[in-house]
């Protein structure tokens, strides 16, 4: 029996009209959907369920997460305000990466890796791009200063 399982409940919604942050077209159909995951200890004790509406662009296919937390939600928002609670979807690898590039950015060869994998897989989200750029000056410098001392060190 799986310590954890989850109950997973997909429900789509109505197409509505978005300008969608990702590729700049404006006033493009878009569907949303709600996924919720409701995760469950034992296959008996339920625990808090997460819920992510997720709004995907008819012009570029890419999937936009919205802050709303019902589908309802999304139709009484004006355009602006819709485009205000829109952002690029970013993969948890993605943020693992940045995060683990910033902290370990004093380690020269292997963070400069992270960072840069990072910056690939969070640069539609302006936020995460620029943490990732961040990591990628950082460890690019550190990896910099390691290879000159290398260099400069007097052969034994
Ligand atoms: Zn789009």
């Amino acid at each position: 029996m799986p310590v954890i399982s989850a109950q997973r409940n997909i429900t789509p919604g109505q197409p509505l009209e978005i300008d969608c942050p990702a590729c700049g077209a404006r006033q493009v159909q878009a569907v949303p959907t709600l996924y919720e995951e409701r995760p469950v200890l034992l296959r008996l004790v339920p625990l808090p369920a997460s819920r992510h509406i997720f709004i995907r662009c008819s012009t570029c296919a890419r999937d936009l997460l919205a802050q709303a937390r019902d589908l309802e939600e999304l139709y009484d928002l004006s355009p602006q305000e819709l485009l205000g609670q829109l952002q690029p979807y970013v993969s948890g690898v993605g943020r693992f990466l940045v995060v683990a590039a910033l902290v370990l950015f004093w380690l020269p060869f292997v963070a400069p890796l992270l960072a840069i994998g990072g910056f690939m897989m969070t640069r539609r989200h302006r936020g995460w791009r620029r943490a990732a750029i961040v990591a990628v000056v950082l460890t690019f410098l550190v990896a910099g200063a390691v290879a000159t001392l290398l260099l400069l060190a007097p052969n034994p």
